[in-house]
């Protein structure tokens, strides 16, 4: 069955369609110009830092303003064929990109994976749900759940109002209009409690959706939040 289907639809590379080894991958060419996160990164938001370190080090950053979450991960960064891969699955309905996207992810996480994790995806509002019929984070967040063996909560997060336009916004603009934008959902209070808590995301730029996120799951009490995104906007370096 497998040869059949295969024979029908050969695997092909996500990012330009030539043709490739196996399933959910890369050819060479795009696997070579894709930025992945490697080396030295800031345990926050996964920013790229210069030189290598054995202990946790932070960018300035996230030196400068505390995050509410614990440690953060990047599979990629934001920019040549890593805005493309991000922007493919956010609005060219293009939801193959999603599970090879989430085992990039997993091989970011698994250095501090922790054993009873729920992954949370970053909510939409409902009325932007509707118009481009599924949430990027949630396609992420799903097979990162499976591929990580820890638990899924699909909607533990909702967004009551719609978001703000945040284009030309700086920083603190921003983190002052998403504050309290991300709302837990009551009846799923519960399944945050006293549980260590993996929000995802499809892209982390200021930080300031995830920080929401991350202070609603704390203030439901969860232990602690830690935070993944496919594609981190980072300063050229
Ligand atoms: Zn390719
Ligand atoms: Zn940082």
């Amino acid at each position: 069955m497998q040869t059949l289907v295969r024979m029908i639809y050969p695997p092909r590379c996500l990012s330009c369609g030539g043709m490739v080894e196996s399933d959910f991958a890369l050819c060479p060419d795009c696997w070579r110009d894709t930025p992945f996160v490697s080396g030295l990164g800031c345990d926050a938001c996964d920013a790229p830092l210069p030189g290598t370190s054995d202990r946790a080090e932070l960018c300035d950053d996230c030196l400068t303003n505390a995050r509410p979450w614990a440690q953060g991960r990047a599979a990629l960064l934001y920019r040549d064929r890593g805005r493309e891969l991000a922007m493919a699955l956010k609005h060219a309905d293009r939801h193959d990109i999603a599970t090879p996207a989430a085992q990039w992810m997993a091989r970011r996480l698994m250095p501090i994976r922790r054993e009873n994790w729920l992954v949370v995806p970053v909510p939409l509002h409902f009325g932007r749900h509707l118009r481009r019929r599924y949430n990027q984070a949630a396609l992420l967040a799903r097979p990162l759940a499976r591929i990580l063996d820890v638990g899924y909560c699909p909607d533990a997060l909702c967004r009551p109002k719609p978001t703000p336009q945040l284009k030309g916004k700086d920083r603190e603009e921003r983190f002052a209009a998403l504050e309290g934008s991300l709302k837990v959902t009551p009846s799923r209070r519960e399944f945050l409690e006293d549980r260590p808590v993996l929000l995802v995301d499809d892209v982390m730029t200021s930080g300031a959706t995830l920080a929401a996120g991350a202070e609603a799951c704390l203030a439901a009490g969860a232990t602690e939040v830690c935070v993944a995104v496919l594609a981190r906007v980072a300063k050229a370096s």
